[in-house]
């Protein structure tokens, strides 16, 4: 028998894969827009992948033993797994080779669609802001041993001194996450066909094998998660089939070391124990240690996930040491650090962030410094607490300072806080709105709108971008916005849409906006992380108490409603989205920080009634995205995200309506706590899903009306009258005409006039069609 190789004491699971500069965002799609070809895309990508190397190995992770992980991806992970297992959909046949091969083009295309070929469905990963491409599994796909890509970064890095970790998802999250391709039989889900992905698993591993790899990291996030369609038990067989089949003898494969991020592995952590895999990782950050031994690990290497890699705060590292030591006696074969997540959710490195107080520069760690941390914990593990005594007392200045530091906490924003009443939740009954509003706004039936933004011109960046740079005077970037205001109210007045928008062109973002606009917010300058393929944001930081200085939306939407008689809709950013998209405090309950954001809100809200406007929307489209992974956190999470929209917009007049959109179609999965918002009309969306959600929410009971999305803004096509008109048609038989209101599933900023003009022309002409049959 071979002897378990060495696993490295601190170690990170993953490393931001798109570049401080976004050089791969820029590379790929540049290829993509036919400037570059692909050897010129490789040649960017294997000089990110040697600086980042050079860069961990810099820090301090060791590359004799495998710390540095190999990660690297063009587009997406579970693209790539897709790509290694040869599971390809049948539209896209035709863009691999005789090995069952796809090239970056034919990745991309994957990816991205073609024509009618649509591309594989994205979705959220986890409870995360990152999505990934949902894999298609029939009974028939062939899985192949089709891409050799991790053999080959591996050898790469190999040939430059560094022995890495391969990184890709485990066969038993890969296949959970899938989906059933389109014909499969009725009752067939993707995890039957395991016994037929193992095999490619086992050949890819004997391949790292013979390439020198000592380790392997397959990452198994389902195994934290109560979300998946995936049966529990069934979930627990098949890490039991997976793991006994690919631990075969040490001589045919690299040791294993199966992660698993986000969360608490719960019932899954014995069963992994129970089977032969070398290292286990769970998340010490959202999940816990466990309370006693468990049987099977004294054979294990336990890789501690006490680094958050999901938020950039420093930690206080004396407190991680502690948890550290207690798990050796947990009885483990060794105990090493790592990060709880990849660090792909987190940017580079505070240094390139310039602009940013200096105070509250001290309190954060990127992807950079969260791997110092890492290097420091493993030292104090194998070296004993003096050797890192410097570290932990400059860690734990960290953590005071932030504890003292002005605006932190502010007595005014706590004690305003704490004095709420239950009133201060509760809106009057929905008979008396509905009454007072129908009287107020005097719509038509059927009214018709939009979700708020309207394209963001080339020319409305270039003004924003002269504006940041101070190029143009605040005074005329406000008149670049408000002509713009002018146009986009003169076309919706045009077409006949009955409530109108401002548009958002003074938005870069419809969370970093209002962090710019609210005190206890910070903006960062290089902080991007990735969304999705080559899409990044730069989430604000949420650093103290929230407060509102000044009125942020009033004037322009004020401004909007000089233009016309028609009814302007304000448009708000709700608290949980604010703070799902933003890096939050954690050293406060979530719910505190919400309700800090709803009063900040609500203030708003109270401007904008005071200035006349009927119709406030607040967006909420991450409510669905927070809900935590396991069902015991359900109703304690939704409990709060609900009390701090209703926080929000409580305030309001019976006789002002509040809107609120929520960007997904699982309206049902959570319609108690839709229900809990109170909004007075929901938009959603539903146009792929043609309607079908209606019936459900009709035999909920939902008394309040909806906004079913007749209009795919996330596909370049135009919908025909017709299309509308029979999407509405069912809608009418769905529902009360009296709930119903006709909008696109989303905001247009991503979209060009030339597509939008006719679309909602076509809205409006099938929506007059569906009026004359009531
Ligand atoms: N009001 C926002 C917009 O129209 C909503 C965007 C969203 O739901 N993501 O752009
Ligand atoms: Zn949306």
């Amino acid at each position: 028998m071979t002897s378990t190789p060495t696993f490295p004491a601190g170690s990170v699971l993953g490393y931001p894969r798109i570049g401080p500069r976004r050089e791969l965002k820029k590379a790929i799609e540049s290829f993509w827009a036919g400037r570059s070809t692909a050897d010129e895309v490789e040649a960017v990508a294997a000089d990110l992948r040697r600086r980042t190397r050079t860069r961990l190995a810099e820090l301090g992770l060791r590359t004799d033993v495998p710390a540095i992980p190999s990660a690297f991806s063009f587009y997406d992970h579970v693209l790539d797994a897709s790509a290694v297992v040869g599971a390809v959909p049948a539209r896209f046949a035709d863009l691999v080779d005789e090995n069952g091969r796809l090239d970056l083009a034919g990745y991309s295309t994957v990816a991205r669609g073609r024509g009618d070929d649509l591309p594989l469905e994205m979705t959220k990963w986890f409870d995360t802001n990152y999505h990934y491409l949902v894999p298609e599994i029939g009974p028939d796909t062939a899985f192949r041993y089709a891409s050799d890509r991790p053999v080959r970064e591996f050898t790469e890095a190999l040939a430059d001194g560094v022995l890495t970790r391969p990184v890709i998802v485990g066969p038993v999250t890969y296949l959970a996450l899938a989906k059933a391709a389109e014909g499969s039989p009725e009752g067939f889900a993707p995890i039957d066909r395991l016994q037929d992905l193992l095999p490619v698993y086992a050949e890819l591993l004997r391949d790292l094998k013979a390439a020198g790899a000592t380790w392997v990291q397959l990452d198994e996030p389902a195994l934290v998660s109560d979300s998946i369609e995936v049966p529990a038990d069934q979930l627990l067989a098949a890490v039991v089939e997976a793991y006994r089949a690919l631990a075969t003898d040490l001589t045919d494969r690299p040791a294993i070391f199966v992660a698993a991020p986000y969360g608490d592995l719960g019932a899954a952590l014995p069963v992994l124990a129970s089977t032969d895999v070398e290292a286990i990782g769970i998340d010490l950050v959202r999940g816990h240690a466990p309370a006693e031994t468990v049987p099977g690990l004294e054979t294990k290497t336990l890789v501690a996930g006490v680094i958050d890699g999901h938020n950039i705060w420093r930690a206080d590292l004396d407190a991680k040491l502690q948890i550290l030591e207690q798990l050796e006696g947990l009885g483990a074969a060794a105990v090493t650090v790592g990060t709880s997540t990849s660090l792909f959710h987190v940017p580079h490195d505070t240094a390139d962030e310039p602009n940013l107080d200096a105070t509250l520069k001290s309190w954060l760690a990127f992807a950079d410094q969260k791997t110092l941390e890492i290097v420091t914990l493993a030292e104090g593990l194998t070296e004993g607490r003096e050797a890192i005594h410097e570290e932990l007392l400059a860690a734990t200045d960290a953590v005071n300072s932030r504890k003292t530091a002005p605006g932190v906490v502010r007595p005014e924003v706590r004690a305003r806080a704490a004095a709420l009443t239950e009133d201060a939740f509760n809106r009057g009954t929905w008979e008396s709105r509905k009454e007072q509003q129908a009287k107020r706004l005097d719509l038509p039936p059927l009214p018709t709108t939009t979700i708020g933004s309207f394209p963001q011109t080339t020319e409305i960046r270039v003004a924003r971008a002269a504006f940041g740079r101070g190029e143009l005077t605040a005074e005329q970037y406000e008149d670049e916005m408000k002509a713009e205001i002018r146009r986009v109210v003169e076309l919706q007045e045009k077409i006949g849409l009955d409530v109108l928008v401002h548009g958002e062109p003074e938005r870069n973002d419809m969370v970093q906006y209002f962090a710019e606009n609210l005190d206890g917010f910070a903006v960062t300058q290089n902080g991007w992380v990735q969304s999705y393929g080559s899409r990044c944001t730069r989430p604000s930081i949420l650093w103290g108490d929230v407060s509102r200085p000044a009125p942020i939306t009033v004037a322009w939407t004020s401004y909007t409603q000089s233009l016309t008689e028609k009814h302007v809709k304000g448009m708000l950013t709700g608290p949980v989205t604010i703070l799902a998209w933003s890096f939050v405090r954690d050293d406060q309950p979530l719910g505190d920080t919400a309700n800090q954001v709803g009063l900040a809100l609500r203030d708003e809200i109270a401007d904008l009634e005071a200035a006349g406007i009927a119709i406030i929307q607040v967006d909420e489209p991450a409510l669905r995205e927070l809900l935590p992974l396991r069902e015991e956190d359900h109703a304690a999470y939704l409990d709060w995200s609900v009390r701090s929209f209703r926080l929000a917009t409580a305030g309001v007049r019976d006789d002002t309506q509040i809107h609120t959109h929520l960007c997904y179609s699982e309206f049902g999965e959570i319609i108690g706590a839709i229900d809990g918002l109170d909004a007075d009309v929901t938009s959603i969306e539903a146009a792929r899903s043609k309607m079908e959600i209606l019936g459900d929410i009709n035999a909920a009971g939902y008394p309040r009306a909806v906004g079913p999305g007749v209009y795919d803004i996330h596909s370049p096509r135009v919908p025909s009258e017709g299309e509308v008109e029979e999407l509405l048609t069912e809608a009418v038989k769905a529902i009360a005409v009296d709930q119903l209101w006709v909008n696109p599933d989303c905001g247009l900023k991503t979209r060009r006039y030339e597509e939008v003009a006719p679309s909602l022309e076509h809205i409006i002409e099938a929506t007059k069609a569906v009026r004359a049959t009531l």
